[in-house]
């Protein structure tokens, strides 16, 4: 049996983590700030004697005997991570140097959930892992990209000057159940909006595109990842490469819920990206020929039965 800690474990990513891992008959432990991260996410894994749940923030340093490391705590959507751009940063690379060190003492293997964000706004279409991006660094997405950026610095120089057994994975946008129904990244959004019959905010003329990943093909490729021998470090890209508009995004929504929302268009916030799509080639050849197998319309099926569900259940939302 692993011990296995995961930060951020009570976020959107992480609750699915912990859940998968839990089944695979191991120990984990779910630090969390509850900054974006809800208790009703693991409230079902709380019953079972191997979990355990810590409120901690990763910004201070924290001790445990652990054989892994998922590092995932960072708020992850544009609202949520430029609501306090400066703990944005301080999460992502004072977190990276408390788990990196913890990782050191215990010769644990560490991963990293880095993201396209390191990407920017790219020039080169899809996005191979030797691209080096375009990224602004003093806009408004740069609390979150560079912080990320830094953090896959801080992992490649553990691993070059005290050989921590680390592992980076690039992950293109993700959607599921336990998204935040408020967090402002456009499926949860679209969704809401479209099983409200509220209008559906397009942010410039729809045009941007996106590759949209189920949250399932995610978490099949991170623990494959983990489980790579010492050698492969990253960083490896994990992302569905379907790419759609935003537009098309909307449409399909609207298609899936039958609403009766209609479409309205706003202005495109500062430096978002006009197109991305993962290269996945190094994932499918390090990864045991993983590939995502969750197709747009089926994992956004999966997703409006979650918010459903969801709106039910509270009727404040
Ligand atoms: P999320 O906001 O649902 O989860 C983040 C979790 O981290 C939350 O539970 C939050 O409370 C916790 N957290 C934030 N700051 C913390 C701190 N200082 N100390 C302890 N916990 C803290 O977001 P998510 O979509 O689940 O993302 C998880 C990770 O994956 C993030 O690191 C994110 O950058 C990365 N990622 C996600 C996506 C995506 O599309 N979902 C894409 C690229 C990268
Ligand atoms: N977006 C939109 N309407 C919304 C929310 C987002 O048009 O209500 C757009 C946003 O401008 C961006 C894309 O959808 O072009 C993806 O946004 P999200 O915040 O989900 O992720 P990111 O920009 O970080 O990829």
């Amino acid at each position: 049996m692993k011990k296995i800690l995961i930060t951020g474990g009570a976020g959107f990513v992480g609750s699915h983590l912990c859940e998968r891992l839990l089944n695979e008959n191991n120990e984990v432990i779910c630090l969390d700030n509850f900054f974006t991260g809800d208790k009703r996410n693991i409230k079902h894994l709380l019953s079972n004697p191997f979990f355990e749940l810590v409120r901690h923030d990763v910004t201070v340093p924290f001790f445990a005997e652990v054989d892994e490391i998922y590092n995932l705590a960072c708020p992850a959507s544009p609202i949520h991570y430029q609501h306090n751009p400066i703990k944005t940063v301080k999460t992502s690379v004072m977190g990276a140097i408390n788990m990196l060190g913890l990782a050191k003492r215990k010769n644990a293997k560490i991963l990293q959930a880095s993201t396209s964000e390191v990407y920017g706004d790219p020039e080169i279409h899809p996005q191979p892992e030797y691209y080096w991006g375009h990224v602004n660094p003093i806009g408004v997405r740069a609390c979150y990209d560079e912080g990320k950026r830094c953090a896959e610095t801080l992992f490649i120089n553990y691993f070059l000057q005290n050989r921590v057994r680390i592992k980076i994975v690039r992950i293109f946008n993700t959607y599921g159940p336990r998204m935040h129904p408020n967090d402002g990244r456009v499926v949860s959004n679209f969704i809401m909006q479209a099983l409200k019959n509220q209008p559906i905010t397009i942010y410039g003329d729809g045009s941007q595109t996106r590759s949209f990943q189920f949250v399932d093909d995610l978490i099949e490729g991170m623990i494959r990842m983990i489980n790579t021998d010492d050698s492969i470090i990253g960083p490896v890209n994990i992302g569905n490469p379907g790419e759609f508009s935003i537009l098309e995004l909307a449409n399909k929504v609207i298609d899936l819920t039958n609403s009766k929302s209609e479409i309205i268009y706003l202005p495109l916030p500062q430096d978002d990206p006009l197109q991305r799509k993962p290269d996945i080639s190094l994932a499918q050849q390090i990864l045991n020929q993983w590939t995502p197998k969750i197709s747009l319309e089926e994992g956004l099926k999966k997703t409006i039965s979650y918010f459903e569900k969801l709106l039910q259940e509270d009727k404040t939302l």
